[in-house]
């Protein structure tokens, strides 16, 4: 036992810092003082840090878990120095943590990280208003002014600035009340922003197949219990409409609710939809959220103020007190996957929050993943479907441009057939889209007389021009420079030659054949912000546009009644490389680019433009036969164990020279195991094998599915030196390679 300075008995508390540590720190704390995931200032050497109270991790598998630290005696422990004025992190946020940790083979410190980022937990100094005191008023000088306070003051906190407007008093009247006792302060109530949405403020009228759905996913928020449901559903079916029923369940059980979205950003209809349905904005969250907005957000989620968050897959390490429910919008798309940092799978890990929080989980998608519909079809996922468009409309009539048999001409990329039938759109005073997911005017510069490439220096990448800033660029480094005027292989002069088209290409293309129509671009990189996408929706939604020309920020879950042709520009370009995923990614991408046509009373049209048209790919799309489609890759992948019949982690070993990536790489692969129902892939280069500098290489776990791959590669890189530019970065369940 030890005791603190004023006597008191001190004791051992874990504190987890944010910090790439393999454990929580152990710390002296006055006994009864501080609890599990109270956040807590301590001392590190000299500085001072912010961490959590930490306590046992009993729900991570045993067969993932990490080895616990060793004990230091309690003489040696520093105590912690206080304790901040936040709320605290809930045990089911913890636990989450820690299973994030160890099943992505992560210092837990570092996943904490994200759920307490400085930047949110700065503790924001409270602002103080005024509520009536304890004090009796007998005895108490009531003037005039004093009486107008008593008046006007209630339960809820008011600020000085606004008691003062409302009653024409001094500040010093108030000093004067809180003196005696009459006024004292109290926590102004922030956020008006995060008022709570109504449940009964506009509810749809569902057609009876919705209805069912509906009533099935509130009855899973109503029992209040972990399970999984796949809504699934053609585009326009009214997957949106159904599942805010379910948020409305939520809402009137009085818990919170978190919708996750893949592109969070450009959300803007969404956010529209909600504030119809429910009457007021549902709070935000993601990476581009200013630092007040953001800080001011954490904390109406952690009170329990904000009932509903939509967000990207950060906002799965928010604190929320009372969580009820978790919606994955959009289940299938990649970009839930974090490929940086920490690498975890956002949709994956959804469940594993809701599973950890005991609350029901709705995955949704017209197109869902065979991770998604095997779990379904081995009964650990509940179905419902939805089956025909809302309203009157009707599937678009999807068809082949055999780009074999009616070539454009050089040096274009819009077949006749194309430019036909948006010329035939035109006519009918309907709207068309160019979808083309490309950024740029050409993704390949050639020299005509030598054959020279122009590629990035730091990756092995080819460089992208955008001829409208006159550079080219590389997409994944960033780097630029200005398109040279002759080849800086041979100096040939004007040699240099696009090859390739990108949507300003396409663009340039599309006024030639109509110089008439109103053309909007729409790129990541030409309306990276939510108002500038805001803007380009709503001028498509008016009619000032005639023609959307955009890459895969197109294919999100728009709304264009009058938008009745959709034509696909390069149907074969997400099929290249060995990705195990490009075909179920390509079917995906395209039936959601198709969905955008005809969504209202007016039929549509999809053309894709292929060389490859007997690609199943293709014959899935035409056909509009999904199901088919994913029972063949299903077959596909289930004799050779790839997932999700079968696990994978990928090992990225990097370093700043191509030699030392392959020394390393080839140590890695020497010492790699040798374990029933497992097999080592590689080394070989990585996908990108020069990034920003590094070379890359690549080895691949992969395993059965009743194999954990945490033991394994912690055995495998157990005692691994590495040098100061050496570096392995761990990729459970890749997605792309
Ligand atoms: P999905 O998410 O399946 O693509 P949405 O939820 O976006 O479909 O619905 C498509 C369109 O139909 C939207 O404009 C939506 O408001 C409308 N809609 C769907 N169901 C209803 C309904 N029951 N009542 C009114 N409008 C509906
Ligand atoms: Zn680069």
């Amino acid at each position: 036992m030890k005791l603190t300075a004023d006597g008191e008995r001190a004791v051992r508390v874990s504190v987890l810092l944010p910090l790439p540590f393999p454990t929580p720190l152990d710390y002296l704390a006055p006994e009864g003082r501080v609890s599990p995931g109270d956040l807590v200032s301590v001392p590190l050497g000299r500085r001072q840090e912010t961490g959590c109270v930490w306590d046992t991790q009993s729900d991570v598998p045993a067969d993932f878990a990490p080895a616990p630290a060793r004990e230091v005696a309690l003489a040696r422990l520093k105590p912690i120095l206080g304790q901040l004025d936040l709320p605290p992190i809930p045990a089911d946020l913890r636990r989450f943590i820690d299973w994030l940790a160890a099943y992505t083979l992560t210092p837990p410190g570092l996943v904490l990280a994200m759920a307490i980022r400085a930047r949110h937990t700065q503790p924001t100094r409270v602002q103080l208003g005024w509520i009536r005191g304890e004090a009796d008023l007998a005895g108490l000088r009531l003037t005039e002014a004093r009486q107008r306070v008593l008046d006007a003051i209630g339960d809820v906190p008011l600020s000085t600035a606004a008691l003062t407007e409302k009653t024409g008093v001094s500040p010093a009247v108030l000093r004067g009340l809180a003196s005696a006792g009459v006024l004292k302060e109290a926590p102004l109530v922030v956020a008006p922003l995060f008022a709570p949405p109504d449940a009964g403020f506009h509810p749809p009228h569902l057609s009876e197949e919705q209805r069912e759905a509906a009533d099935h996913l509130s009855e899973g928020v109503k029992a209040h219990r972990f399970g999984v449901t796949l809504l699934e559903g053609v585009t326009g079916s009214g997957k949106t409409e159904v599942y805010f029923e379910a948020v409305a369940a939520c809402l009137a059980a009085g818990r919170q609710c978190l919708v996750l979205l893949p592109e969070i950003a450009l959300s803007t209809q969404w956010t529209d939809r909600f504030a119809r349905r429910f009457g007021v904005q549902p709070a935000l969250w993601h990476s581009e959220l200013g630092g007040k907005k953001r800080r001011e957000t954490w904390h109406a989620i952690a009170q329990g103020q904000a009932a509903v968050v939509v967000g990207a897959r950060s906002a799965l390490f928010l604190p929320f007190p009372d969580l009820g429910l978790i919606i994955v919008d959009e289940e299938h798309e990649s970009a839930f996957k974090q490929e940086e940092g920490v690498t975890y799978h956002g949709r994956d890990m959804a469940i594993v929050r809701a599973r950890l929080s005991d609350v029901p989980a709705i995955l949704v998608s017209a197109t869902p993943s065979l991770e998604t519909l095997t779990n379904v079809e081995n009964g650990r996922y509940q179905h419902v479907t939805l089956h025909s468009r809302h309203g009157n409309a009707t599937l678009p009539d999807v068809r082949l441009v055999d780009m074999r048999r009616a070539p454009p001409e050089r040096g274009q990329f819009l077949s006749p057939e194309l430019v036909a039938a948006i010329s035939a759109t035109f006519e009918r005073q309907e709207q068309a889209m160019l979808f083309l997911n490309r950024r740029g005017y050409a993704p390949l510069t050639l020299c005509r007389s030598c054959g020279h490439r122009m590629e990035c220096p730091n990756c092995s990448a080819w460089l992208v021009e955008h001829r409208a800033r006159q550079m080219l660029t590389c997409h994944h480094c960033g780097h630029h420079e200005a398109l040279p005027e002759t080849c800086p292989s041979c100096d040939a002069e004007a040699s240099l030659v696009a090859i390739g088209p990108g949507i300003e290409r396409v663009h340039e293309e599309a006024r030639l054949h109509f110089p008439d129509a109103r053309i909007l671009v729409m790129a990541s990189d030409t309306l990276g912000s939510p108002s500038a996408t805001a803007e380009a929706v709503r001028r498509i939604s008016d009619r000032e546009i005639d023609l959307v020309i955009g890459t895969q920020i197109v294919a999100k879950g728009w709304h264009f009644p009058d938008l009745t042709l959709v034509g696909v520009v390069d149907a074969d370009l997400g099929l290249g490389g060995g990705d195990l995923r490009a075909a179920e990614r390509t079917v995906q991408l395209l039936h959601q680019v198709s969905g955008r046509a005809g969504r209202a009373d007016k039929p549509g049209a999809v053309l894709l433009q292929s060389y490859l048209g007997d690609h199943p790919v293709m014959k899935a799309l035409v056909s509009n036969d999904y199901q088919a489609f994913m029972e063949q890759e299903s077959a596909q992948r289930k004799p050779g164990f790839w997932p999700p019949y079968g696990r994978l982690a990928a090992l990225i070993v990097s370093a700043d020279s191509a030699e030392a990536a392959d020394r390393l790489a080839a140590k890695l692969g020497a010492r790699a195991p040798e374990l029933p129902g497992t097999q080592v892939l590689g080394p070989a280069p990585a996908p990108l094998a020069i990034l920003r500098g590094r070379h890359r290489r690549r080895l691949l776990l992969r395993t059965r599915r009743n194999v954990a791959v945490q033991p394994i590669l912690r055995q495998w890189l157990e005692g691994v030196k590495l040098s100061s530019h050496e570096r392995i970065d761990i990729d459970i369940d890749p997605i792309s390679f």
